[in-house]
């Protein structure tokens, strides 16, 4: 019940960054090819290599994990992967497979050097992977028949097929199954330059007018993240329509953001409520992360995953040994006076 409840309140939340009933149309406005994805240069620059040395050979790709918070673009480049090597993509989840033969009935399906993409793939439970481990290695499938003493094992051969597996959580995936990934690819948040050039590209294809402040605007309170950048769009399209003319300037964003109580840097209420519990709760910190998401009524693996990367990267949250702290920007932008760290 309490994750379900931080479910429903991750998805209130404008700036969350996991997917809400909101970004269903987000198939389409997904780029198809490399040069059409915007930022994660490192990543692209090194994937553009592996894949055209893999095509050169006729092989499957590499696996590949991705790793990051969410929003920022794992599943569109798991996508992008397939259609540049000119294959069919599966798409499903940790969560999803539950069952051993699951996977077994998943990897059989495969065509040669298809792409299969597994979504938070640290969610897999342990017989799940132990299938995956041969099946990554050796494309086989390691398969028991009968029971007791007269038990004996037989392997299939799979596909060859290139596993892509996502992760916001890279640490909690076990060294097996992080070793048997020849390519790792950390995304990293985006420059608010980089989103303007996303929100440029979606207001496009949503047919919205916008001119480059106004996707600056709404690039610059978006927390480093497309999601979040595409789905304040939606919403600024909204106040234009029926407070504007149609057209979405940078007057026309602020209104909107600041209606949703978004404000400069992208911070909404719970940001606020976050940082504002460390400063009153604990002094500023340092404070272990259970607590603080008990104070707040928030699970740990919300706060850790999709609060902590943007704040953490404005430099807003430190993380020591101790904990959590606040920094002295953070104070200056909330307009609350420091008063001493709590004893170290
Ligand atoms: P993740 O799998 O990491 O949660 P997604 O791949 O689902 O994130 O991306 C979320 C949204 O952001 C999609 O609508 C996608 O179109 C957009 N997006 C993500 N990365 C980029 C990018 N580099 N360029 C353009 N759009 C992007």
């Amino acid at each position: 019940m309490a994750i379900e409840f931080g479910q429903a309140m991750e998805e209130e939340r404008i700036v969350s960054s996991t997917l809400t009933h909101d970004d269903e149309q987000e198939g389409g406005l997904r780029p198809r090819l490399l040069h059409e994805y915007t930022g994660q240069e490192k990543a692209k620059d090194n994937l553009e290599v592996y894949i055209q040395a893999a095509r050169l050979r006729a092989e499957p790709l590499d696996h590949v994990l991705l790793y990051g918070p969410p929003g920022l673009g794992k599943t569109t480049l798991a996508g992008i992967i397939a259609n540049e090597m000119g294959v069919n993509i599966r798409i499903t989840s940790g969560p999803a497979i539950e069952k051993a033969g699951d996977l077994a009935a998943l990897l059989t399906n495969l065509n040669e050097n298809d792409v299969l993409f597994i979504d938070e793939i640290h969610r897999l439970n342990r017989s799940v992977e132990e299938v995956l481990y041969p099946a990554m290695e050796d494309f086989a499938l390691d398969i028991i028949i009968g029971k007791g003493p007269a038990a004996r094992s037989i392997r299939l051969d799979l596909p060859k097929f290139t596993l892509i597996g996502a992760t916001t959580r890279a640490g909690q995936l076990s060294s097996p199954l992080r070793d048997r990934f020849g390519v790792q690819l950390r995304l990293e948040l985006y420059t608010p330059e980089e989103l303007q050039a996303i929100v440029t590209r979606t207001a496009g294809i949503l047919g919205v007018d916008i001119d480059p402040s106004g996707a600056m605007e709404i690039a610059r309170r978006s927390r480093g993240t497309p999601r979040i950048a595409n789905r304040i769009l939606k919403r600024v399209r909204d106040f234009a329509q029926v407070k504007g003319s149609g057209k979405v300037d940078r007057t026309m964003a602020d209104v909107a953001l600041s209606a949703l109580e978004i404000d400069g840097l992208g911070l909404d209420r719970t940001d606020r409520r976050m940082l504002e519990s460390i400063i009153r709760n604990f002094r500023g910190g340092p404070v272990g992360l259970e607590t603080l998401a008990a104070t707040i009524g928030e699970e740990s693996v919300t706060l850790e995953d999709v609060y902590e990367p943007y704040l953490l990267q404005i430099g807003f949250l430190n993380r020591t040994p101790r904990g959590r702290c606040v920094t002295m920007k953070a104070y200056e932008h909330l307009g609350i006076p420091y008063q001493g760290q709590m004893e170290l």
